[in-house]
């Protein structure tokens, strides 16, 4: 029976967005939370699919924290393209990775499966 693994993450950075409601929307900052749920068909012997806190270093290594996400990707860095973003990340070091949530603001968020 498989269980799913959940690990979150919180991150401090800036974006805008250039084609909100048809007009340039300005720079601001979040607090984004990221969470990720990775699958685990089986359990080592003390009952660990994955180890939360290998997952959290691993996060903190792709996780563009204290940054302005517009200057370091070439994609609009809405909540749902940051979703698919890590999702593909993720997916390169956790095959089994199947949903990542990015929530821009406690009220509003975007998640991404295959
Ligand atoms: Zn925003």
């Amino acid at each position: 029976m498989p269980f799913v693994i959940r690990v979150r993450k919180e991150f401090q950075s800036a974006h805008f967005l250039t084609y909100y409601k048809g007009k340039p929307e300005p720079l601001h900052g979040h607090t984004w939370e990221l969470e990720v749920f990775i699958k685990a068909d089986t359990l080592d012997k003390g009952g660990i699919g994955f180890d939360f806190l290998e997952i959290q270093e691993f996060l903190d290594e792709i996780t563009p924290d204290y940054v302005c996400l517009n200057d370091i990707f070439d994609f609009s860095p809405s909540a749902e393209n940051l979703a698919k973003w890590f999702y593909e990340k993720i997916k390169e070091r956790y095959p089994t990775v199947q949903k990542v949530v990015v929530w821009e603001t406690k009220y509003g968020g975007a998640e991404y499966y295959e």
